[in-house]
């Protein structure tokens, strides 16, 4: 206080700047109006407020009255033991503490020392290296801050009026912090809460790390009033994309080396469940050696940051990647609020990062199985063309021999005749087993361009009757057929649709008896379009019915086994049909007949 005005008058001036700070500014204005305060009303050149942070370390936030003062003494961290060691040391003056230079512990050199010459022979005097502090309390008497003036106008160690002035000030500023702190608290956690579900929502929604990088750095930067974000993803090889995204949107690149720096603070960090922060001024927060730490502070110094926060993104014990979120020199210190929020969204993003992950695995597993698929098919499609050319020969010359050397009067049955005849069968066999490979082949071929068209499901069945027609007479089976006149359209591939129909009328003539009647008919539903066959014949066990659309399955019955066949038509059928978005039915009873009812959508 000076010598100019009246306690009345100082009380006053204090209610006045309380008045000042009180409404809702923002933060840093309500501390920067305490901090002026103290210079207006104290009689004091400097004053600092720092506040407590939940690491423990006392955080200038606020200097006022000078300008070389202020550049060297706010952001400062400082760790509360260093703090309590000076107060060890004071005088205890009530509320405020005074720390005689002659006593300051060995190895402390306080943030900021006056331009002042010291006075030897006035144990008054003011010394430069004198300290005034002043605990900051909440309404339940913790510590939230501390107040520490400096440099005396009158430059004497204050007396009992400026001390009476200095705590009735400590004592409302205590108060106005804690509740400025408070309510910083609670809008950040709303502010912060509301950007960390939007960022982790986007995040989760994308199916790889790409997509996740891209989609997270605006929200991030913006949800932290961050200067940029530099986010970098372990892979199983290493490092995997890295980048920094600054806040204007561009993108630098980062340094291999700084990069691996990231990548083993990361990993430290997340073992040791903390967000680190890093700055200039600031303890190694030792994630990383002096010298490595010093370097990325460095570099990213030179790109306008003044302090960082890393986050360990991770999930279980697996550390995946980092954030790292930037400020630049004039930004506010990161809060505490913001630190947990940080670390809460590291592990968020960690499992969005870790379930992207298995997408992406699952999805190039599938991708082997497509190639194998394909392969697979080619392998089979190549082989039956091959065979097929010689095998069409072969039939052809030996129906040319049947038909010259059986005819007429020939027809006897020689040895050499019955052989011609089984050789004529068997070749057809084999070129029967060769189309049904090939239709195999081009219905499961996953690369294979299918072009649909209109087709009429009418005349479909028409061929296929004609197909099937000599076999059924032979065994004098009757087809019914039931599909009215009038044309029922599907779309899809007209030959693959009459090769299921043949198929599955050909199973119905083949396992039917002697006389019986097969019927083919065709539903037309609001939706759907259901063909179905049906018979009288073997009919099949349910333990049979469950393999039937597996590749080369061939019934477990003796009587249906003297068929002919290769256990593939209905594989080639169902496939066909799952191919056109239908499906395929069966209802069978073993003695009584089946039906399969093919379902396909209407166009
Ligand atoms: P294939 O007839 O060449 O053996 P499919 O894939 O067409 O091969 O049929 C597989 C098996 O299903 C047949 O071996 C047969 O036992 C049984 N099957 C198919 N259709 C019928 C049917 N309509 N009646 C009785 N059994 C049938």
């Amino acid at each position: 206080m000076t010598g100019d005005h009246t306690a009345g008058e100082t009380g006053e001036q204090i209610r006045a700047i309380f008045d000042r700070a009180r409404p809702r500014g923002a933060y840093h204005d309500i501390l920067q109006t305490l901090a002026e305060g103290v210079t207006e009303v104290a009689g004091f050149a400097v004053a600092a407020i720092s506040v407590l942070r939940r690491s423990g370390d006392f955080e200038v936030v606020a200097v006022a009255g000078d300008a070389g003062a202020r550049d060297q003494l706010m952001g400062n961290f400082t760790p509360r033991a260093e703090i309590e060691a000076e107060l060890a040391q004071a005088d205890d003056w009530g509320a405020l503490r005074f720390v005689p230079h002659s006593r300051l512990p060995e190895g402390i050199t306080p943030g900021w020392v006056p331009d002042l010459e010291p006075v030897e022979d006035d144990p008054d005097a003011w010394h430069p290296l004198d300290l005034l502090m002043a605990p900051l309390r909440d309404e339940h008497g913790d510590v939230v801050g501390l107040l520490s003036v400096d440099l005396p106008a009158s430059g004497r160690r204050p007396d009992a009026a400026q001390r009476a002035c200095l705590t009735d000030y400590a004592e409302r500023s205590g108060r106005a912090l804690a509740q400025a702190l408070q309510q910083r608290e609670l809008s950040e956690g709303v502010r912060l809460a509301a950007a960390a579900r939007q960022i982790v929502r986007r995040a989760s929604a994308q199916l790889d790390v790409e997509g996740i990088l891209a989609h997270c750095a605006t929200e991030v930067v913006t949800g932290f009033q961050a200067l940029g974000m530099w986010l970098q993803v372990f892979d199983e090889q290493g490092l995997g994309p890295s980048t920094l995204h600054s806040r204007d949107g561009t993108i630098v690149d980062l340094p291999r080396r700084l990069k691996r720096f990231a990548e083993s603070a990361a990993r430290a960090a997340w073992e040791q469940h903390q967000v680190a922060v890093s700055a200039h001024g600031r303890r190694n927060p030792g994630l990383l050696p002096d010298d490595e730490h010093r370097e990325v502070l460095d570099f990213l110094g030179s790109i306008g940051v003044r302090s960082m926060v890393l986050v360990p993104l991770g999930a279980g014990s697996l550390c995946l990647g980092s954030l790292v979120l930037t400020r630049g020199p004039d930004a506010p210190p990161w809060s505490d609020i913001e630190l947990a929020t940080a670390q809460e969204m590291g592990h968020d993003l960690g499992r969005a990062l870790s379930n992207a992950r298995l997408l992406e695995r699952e999805k190039r597993l599938a991708e082997n199985f497509r190639d194998l698929a394909a392969y697979r098919s080619q392998l089979v499609d190549t082989l039956a063309h091959e065979l097929k050319t010689p095998v069409t020969s072969i039939v052809g010359h030996l129906e040319l021999l049947v038909d010259e050397l059986l005819s007429g009067e020939h027809a006897e049955t020689s040895p050499a005749q019955v052989s011609l005849r089984a050789m004529e069968r068997g070749t057809r066999r084999l070129l029967g087993v060769l189309d049904d490979l090939l239709s195999l082949a081009r219905t499961s071929d996953p690369t294979t361009i299918h072009v649909a068209q209109p087709v009429d499901l009418v005349s479909v069945v028409d061929r296929a009757v004609d197909a099937v027609g000599y076999s059924a007479r032979r065994k004098s089976v009757r087809i019914v057929v039931e599909t009215g006149s009038s044309p029922v359209m599907v779309t899809g591939d007209p030959d693959a649709l009459e090769r299921c129909c043949v198929n599955l009328l050909g199973n119905a003539v083949k396992y039917s008896p002697r006389d019986s009647a097969v019927s083919i008919v065709l539903h037309e539903r609001p939706r759907e379009i259901e063909l179905s066959i049906s018979d009288e014949g073997l009919g099949i066990s349910e333990e049979d019915q469950e393999r039937l659309f597996t590749e080369f399955f061939r019934s477990t019955n003796p009587t249906a086994l003297q068929q002919p066949g290769t256990g593939l038509g209905l594989v080639i059928v169902e496939r066909t049909v799952a191919r056109h978005g239908g499906r395929i039915e069966v209802d069978s009873q073993l003695g009584k007949g089946s039906t399969f009812r093919v379902i396909l959508p209407r166009p």
